[in-house]
């Protein structure tokens, strides 16, 4: 018998979601496969995790491993900006000497299932070996340099995965297909169900640093850890300083796509000049050694017409990309497998593996989506609103049970609706104190169906 025969669930991509997924299929006994197009170690974005993955870290048994890597533990989130002024109509304190905006702790808020006070930091390459791996432990077949080409649907209840090992092209039949393929989203292409998003069009140039003094834009000690979002005096421009290991830190320049397309040929230049308008942040990183070359993501922004459907689920990026200021990628791609994998089970149990079996899944990952996807939009629009909010006491805790990843509930966070009136008021009064703070990104209805 080979080794493919008789597949229950194909999972395409070996990253958070498809090991994430991988670990809850074989646990629940059902035989799965991953496969990954790269050889692992490699190396990927997105390295600062917020709370919600504690709760799936837990319940698939990988936290332990997690904790044993010793990856830099983050216990809050800051945010800096040069020169931010005090004038508050909301009567918020706004800081006003230079750098701190705001900043939060997790422990502030009890978050259902996650037992510490802290989450991670990581290096990708590390953690998703240690994801992928710990899915193999639990009985799942985990194939590397092994790329999905294209899933044949022609038989819906036996759908063939095409995949290229080495030169060889083998087709692979399961009884349903997982696409965990991140940004790459190999079913959304190939069902053509993919919608760039029509506002946000980011690009980011991001590389780690050696031997950054990262209490140089730290208000106390306890801040050196945290990820800092530095907000640049550019439009719609922040910068992430995330901690990898004791000495390096990933540093990263994120911006809209029109100022982005006339760097992209000097990614180095483009990055320095994007730093030096915060004169104090390039004093910290000029002396410190870069340690991998300047890389660059763009084009990142998406949802899917369809993120489910007859022996098929989308979890993770394949399914949605929203911009990533406020680190929510790698929580939501190991919510999405959990929250896919309920009904997967579910399914096998019944031998049905149609659309409406994923019902759950899709309206619950649309729901926790669409959370983040407004609060960010708010963020863009206005963000000294955030930084205010942050701080208002009124509002401050439910900001956290966004910042945590703590977005699936039934239940719209009174602090979104609260922010979303708010926004309308400065839009439509142009004397508000805040009114040319504006920025340039608005959301339309349309953008918002997507997610
Ligand atoms: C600039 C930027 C900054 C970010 N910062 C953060 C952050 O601080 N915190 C955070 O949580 N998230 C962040 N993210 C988001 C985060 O990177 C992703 O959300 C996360 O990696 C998604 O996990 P995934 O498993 O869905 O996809 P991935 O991690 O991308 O994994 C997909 C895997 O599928 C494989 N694959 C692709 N196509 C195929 C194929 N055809 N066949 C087989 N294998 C295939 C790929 O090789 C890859 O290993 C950031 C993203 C960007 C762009």
């Amino acid at each position: 018998m080979h080794v493919t025969d008789d597949l229950d669930i194909g999972i395409i991509g070996g990253g958070p979601a498809g090991s994430t997924a991988a670990s809850y299929l074989a646990r629940a006994g059902l035989s799965v496969a991953v496969f990954e197009s790269e050889l692992f170690p490699r190396e990927h974005v997105g390295e600062s995790l917020v709370p919600a993955t504690t709760p799936v870290l837990l319940d698939i048994g990988a936290m332990e491993k997690i904790e044993a890597a010793g990856f830099p533990k983050k216990y809050g989130a800051a945010w800096t900006a040069a020169g931010t002024q005090g004038v508050d109509p909301l009567d918020f304190r706004v800081e006003d000497h230079g750098l701190g905006v705001a900043q939060v702790l997790f422990n502030e808020r009890e978050q259902l299932g996650v037992d510490r006070d802290h989450t991670f930091h990581v290096d990708r390459g590390e953690f998703d070996l240690i994801l992928l791996k710990h899915a193999q432990s639990l009985g799942a077949r985990v194939f590397t340099g092994a790329r999905v080409r294209e899933v044949d649907f022609a038989d819906p209840d036996h759908p063939v995965l095409r995949v290229a090992i080495g030169p060889a092209l083998t087709d692979i039949p399961v009884r349903m297909v997982v696409d965990a393929s991140g940004r790459g989203t190999l079913l959304g292409r190939q069902l053509k169900v993919k919608v760039p998003d029509p506002v946000f069009n980011q690009y980011a140039v991001h590389s780690w640093f050696e031997g950054l003094d990262r209490r140089a834009l730290a208000e106390s000690r306890q801040q050196t850890d945290f990820i800092f979002i530095h907000f640049l005096p550019l439009a719609d421009t922040w910068v992430w300083q995330i901690p990898i290991t004791e000495t390096i830190t990933s540093v990263g320049v994120v911006t809209q796509r029109a100022r982005f397309r006339a760097a992209k040929d000097d990614l180095e230049g483009f990055f320095w000049d994007s730093v030096a308008s915060r004169p104090e942040l390039e004093r910290a990183l000029r002396p410190t050694r870069r340690v991998r070359p300047f890389k660059a993501e763009g084009d990142y922004s998406y949802g899917m017409r369809q993120v489910a459907g007859d022996g098929m689920v989308m979890i993770g990026d394949a399914a949605r990309f929203v911009d990533p200021i406020f680190s929510s990628g790698v929580s939501v791609a190991m919510n999405s497998a959990r929250l896919a994998c309920k009904d997967i089970i579910a399914a096998a149990a019944a031998g049905d593996y149609r659309a409406p079996r994923f019902d759950t899944y899709v309206n619950t990952l649309r729901r926790g989506v669409s959370n983040w996807y407004e609060f960010i939009s708010i963020y863009y629009r206005l963000n000294i609103l955030f930084t205010a909010f942050v701080q208002d006491p009124r509002y401050r805790i439910d900001v956290l049970k966004l910042l945590q990843g703590d977005v699936y509930d039934d239940a719209e966070p009174a602090a979104l609706l609260a922010m979303r009136e708010f926004v309308a008021t400065v839009e439509s009064d142009p004397t508000h104190l805040w009114h040319d703070r504006l920025g340039n990104l608005k959301v339309s209805p349309e953008a918002k169906c997507l997610f």
